[in-house]
């Protein structure tokens, strides 16, 4: 009696829980500074190898050459996003994140906003999930005004949807290019054979 049903709720419910647990997420990548792994695009490159860890890396966007927000006298970024489906709770992801980013060189001790960093870990978009808590808000709270991150999302995730309007990244990527038409030119998609 207790192993039939045990058995039959044991692999289903398992199984059913698993699927549940599981998360897509969307995490965008940006880097102006070289680190120990060289240049940033092989920084980007090593940590995105490095989000394999976190689950599965289900695709990757090409990288995209930027123009630097909001504080202009610094190099150029480099930006992209990557596919990630993890188990991981979202604050637990934004830590692991972090701890990448540590091991790339990141100081955050200048406190320069938007200032060179030599590896920038946002969680972008979790699909079907908002949160909100001090220190992770998803979808970022600056995504819809940055075309940066818009851009590489839209080539991997141009259908998911902002879980509060059902907009889709393509929706807010058209918006923003409607109206700042100047913010077209300031990505641009490149090729690299380090990527
Ligand atoms: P930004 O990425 O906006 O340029 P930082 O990388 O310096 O800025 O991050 C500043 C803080 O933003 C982090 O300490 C983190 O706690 C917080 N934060 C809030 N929501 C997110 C998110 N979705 N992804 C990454 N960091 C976030
Ligand atoms: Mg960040």
């Amino acid at each position: 009696m207790l192993a039939e049903t045990g058995a039959g709720f044991t692999s289903g419910g398992a199984a059913h829980l698993l699927l549940k647990a599981m998360r897509v997420v969307y995490i965008g990548l940006g880097a102006n500074l070289a680190s120990s792994a060289g240049p940033p695009e092989a920084t980007l490159a090593c940590a995105a190898e490095r989000l394999g860890a976190l689950g599965r890396v289900a695709a990757r966007s090409r990288l995209y050459s930027t123009a630097p927000v909001g504080f202009a006298d610094q190099p150029r970024f480099l930006n992209a996003a990557v596919k990630l489906e993890t188990a991981l709770e979202p604050g637990a992801l934004l830590d692991a994140l972090m701890g990448i980013e540590a091991g790339f060189g990141r100081d955050r001790s200048g406190g320069l906003k938007n200032g060179p960093r030599t590896l920038d870990l946002d969680i972008l978009l979790i699909e079907g999930e908002a949160v909100d808590e001090p220190g992770l808000v998803v979808p970022h709270p600056r995504l819809a005004e940055r075309a940066f991150a818009l851009a590489p999302l839209c080539e991997i995730g141009a259908g998911a949807r902002d879980p509060a309007s059902g907009a889709t990244m393509t929706e807010w990527l058209e918006r923003l290019f409607a109206e700042r038409p100047e913010e077209r030119g300031a990505v641009v998609g490149i090729e690299s054979n380090l990527w």
